[in-house]
């Protein structure tokens, strides 16, 4: 069923589709400008040329147009028609060449031949265009008239951040890369939900603070972390969001810990809608998160993950290629994560020897019934389990009773008094 948010989110995709966005530069901002509609940010700018541990922060790259004339002055590639068809950070170009000097700037797809690839040329000057393999093949021998209208000059690197405070200043990082131009699922489908998961949260009370970062992929989260350095330790749980869109089911990658909080709550909150597999520095930023330097508690929550399936990185990651129902779908397994993240609390029994009264407290309600209820079951496992090391998720899973159910009683018996939360 396509929920009304699920096409919210498949209509904001849209909106941004056509941006042409980069590891830096204008459409990279223009993309800031459409989340801050949906949830605030705090817009940073990092000047090139700034040292973020062993990388630095490139020049910026714009592009205005880009295209290839045959000798009868037509354009048989062109920008205007797909920003896939200029190689991402192409320097500058304008030239005429006969088809074999061109050829080695030329990209296709052999195997999927109606397909534009992605291709992008960030650290080496270089500059290039992709084309479907049958318009390559099309291309007759002759001249061939060359334009790239786009500029690499000293900038900066933009990124956005939205805090949400909460009880805590303890944080929940929710991650999305902000980079790609064209593409739908990689990587706008998890723009979309992190816009909207923040705008949920933000409306709601919150026992946790969260710290949304839009950001391009790899030099993104660099510099990021190269700015944060001192903060990271406040970093309770992370989750970067990436390809959330297909139809697949979802995946999630567990931090390289392995055994993080985070990793048995996505887990457990995902059950059998999805599976999870172990860390490998390899795919989005959780490469960084995760390196020895850092080590931090981020996990990655996709569905079909980066290089496994065949529409990755070419047009036909396209606005079809993502759904509604996945992206409201996504969202709302957003939501539970978050919630079973604030509410995993470890209490203590203050009253631990044998079971305290329930009654004069209020908390029996069915003290006649032949059958307690879930809820009273669920407050004898609290009161059973709570000696301070076991969390309120280790009780659901041992009771396989419902989360909600079991985290509802914990409350109801730290209200009471019996419980105090250990930190
Ligand atoms: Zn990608």
């Amino acid at each position: 069923m396509a929920s009304e948010t699920g096409a919210q989110l498949h209509a904001f995709a849209s909106e941004l589709y056509p941006i042409c966005r980069s590891i830096t530069g204008a459409g990279t901002r223009a993309t800031l400008d459409a989340v801050s509609r949906i949830v605030p940010l705090e817009r940073v700018e990092v000047p090139t040329g700034t040292k973020v541990f062993d990388w630095e922060v490139p020049r910026e790259w714009n592009i205005r147009d880009g295209w290839i004339k045959n000798a009868a002055g037509e354009r048989v590639v062109d920008f205007q028609r797909h920003n896939l068809h200029v190689m991402s950070y192409s320097t500058p170009v304008r030239a005429r060449m006969s088809l074999a000097e061109l050829r080695p700037h030329l990209f296709s797809l052999p195997e999927q031949p109606t397909w534009i690839p992605y291709r992008t040329s960030y650290y080496r000057d270089n500059w290039g265009f992709c084309l479907t393999h049958e318009a390559l093949q099309a291309l007759p021998e002759g001249e061939y008239e060359v334009c790239i209208d786009s500029t690499l000059e000293p900038g900066a690197l933009s990124f956005g951040e939205a805090v949400l405070p909460g009880d805590s200043s303890e944080e929940i990082l929710i991650w999305t890369h902000v980079c790609h131009p064209s593409l739908a699922n990689d990587n706008l489908s998890a723009i979309a939900v992190a816009a909207h998961l923040a705008r949920s949260l933000a409306t709601r009370p919150r026992a946790l603070t969260y710290r949304f970062v839009f950001a391009p992929t790899t030099i993104g989260a660099i510099t990021w972390l190269a700015l944060n350095e001192a903060h990271v330790g406040r970093i309770k749980h992370g989750l970067v969001l990436a390809s959330l869109g297909d139809r697949g089911a979802f995946v999630y990658k567990r931090s390289r810990r392995g055994d993080a909080e985070v990793d048995r709550v996505v887990e457990f909150a995902l059950g059998a809608e999805g599976t999870a597999e172990d860390f490998s520095p390899y795919g989005y930023d959780e490469r960084q998160f995760c390196s020895p330097g850092f080590d931090l508690p981020v996990g990655r929550f996709s569905r079909t993950p980066n290089g496994r399936y065949p529409e990755y990185h070419s047009s036909a990651d396209n606005l079809d290629f993502i759904t509604a129902e996945s992206l409201g779908a996504s969202l709302e397994a957003c939501e539970r994560i978050c919630s079973v993240l604030e509410g995993n609390v470890r209490y203590r029994n203050l009253l631990p020897k044998c079971e305290p009264r329930l009654g004069p407290r209020g908390l029996y309600r069915n003290a006649t019934g032949r059958n307690p209820s879930e809820f009273e079951h669920a407050l004898l496992w609290v009161l059973n389990q709570s000696d301070g090391t076991r969390d309120l998720l280790s009780i659901a899973q041992r009771s396989r009773l419902d989360f909600s159910v079991i985290a509802n009683a914990a409350t109801a018996a730290r209200d009471a008094g019996l419980l105090q939360a250990v930190s």
